[in-house]
């Protein structure tokens, strides 16, 4: 059930291969569509420090060094999202990590056909969201602010 938490952030990146491809517009597009609003968004050249943070939980992994290398490979944009549900409704509009199980309709479905290309991170859980987001944003960097059009969206 839809919580009452219309204020819930999400943590995502668009990967360095999503810069590459031109698809940074089209990814937030989706985001902004839906009804989730930014209020946090900036390019970065993820550090190697960043990454083994970010990616702790998959180290020992056989695809973690080449998921490193590929994190740090080049630009990527870090975003946060709010809105209600943010966390869940980020990852269902990126679908799944498995590009065959990954539906038409949701950005990796749409636009990826690999397994480690596929565009687009969202942290999975408020623990995730907690641990992860830090190591891109400042407090200051976040944007506290009103949408007029939040009640037409949602009901209060
Ligand atoms: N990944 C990979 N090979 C795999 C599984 C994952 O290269 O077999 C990469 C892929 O880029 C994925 C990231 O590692 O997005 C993190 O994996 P996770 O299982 O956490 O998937 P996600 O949460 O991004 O859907
Ligand atoms: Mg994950």
């Amino acid at each position: 059930m839809a919580s009452d938490n219309l204020r819930e952030r999400a943590f995502v990146i668009i990967k360095p291969d999503g810069v590459q491809r031109g698809l940074v517009g089209e990814i937030i597009q989706r985001f902004e569509r839906k009804g989730l609003r930014l209020v946090g968004l900036k390019m970065i050249h993820i550090t190697l420090e960043q990454a083994r943070r970010q990616y702790a939980c998959h180290e020992g992994k056989p695809f973690y060094d080449s998921l490193i290398k590929f994190m740090t490979s080049g630009p990527s944009v870090a975003m946060v999202l709010e809105g209600r549900d943010a966390i869940a409704l980020v990852r269902k509009l990126m679908g799944a990590t498995d590009p065959l199980k990954s539906e038409p309709g949701t950005i990796r479905g749409d636009h990826s056909v690999d397994i480690k290309h596929n565009l687009v991170h969202g942290a999975d859980s408020l623990e995730s969201y907690q641990h992860e987001m830090p190591i891109y944003f400042a407090p200051d960097e976040l944007f506290d602010y009103e949408l007029a059009l939040t009640g037409w969206m949602y009901y209060r």
